[in-house]
């Protein structure tokens, strides 16, 4: 993993990221406001609980380019890999039920 991501993962579990709250704290700036929001500008809220940023589908996107990304990184393993990939996958529910999934996920 790169640096800068081995360090930005360190600072987000640690609470250490310049948030606005953080700002604050650290006498950086006045005010704690999210922007977007006007709530309260932590690194939870940045990361996972602005609700100005989950009704503008800001967290959809994020989550669908981490997984653009697992994908291109998959896929490219498969490509200089000579082993077979599964035909079939099977999903276990909530309820214990197994279903079948082929190709992708459902
Ligand atoms: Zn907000």
């Amino acid at each position: 993993m790169a640096p800068l991501r081995i360090s930005f993962l360190i600072r987000s579990v640690y609470d250490l990221l310049p948030s606005n709250a953080n700002l604050v704290h650290w006498g950086k700036k006045a005010d704690p406001t999210c922007l977007l929001c006007h709530g309260r500008q932590t690194t939870e809220h940045v990361l996972s609980s602005c609700k100005v940023a989950l009704s503008q589908g800001r967290y959809t996107w994020r989550h669908n380019r981490v997984l653009q990304e697992l994908a291109s990184v998959i896929s490219t393993a498969k490509g200089q890999s000579n082993l077979p990939s599964p035909s079939l996958t099977i999903f276990t529910t909530e309820s214990g039920a197994k279903k079948r999934a082929a190709g992708r996920l459902r």
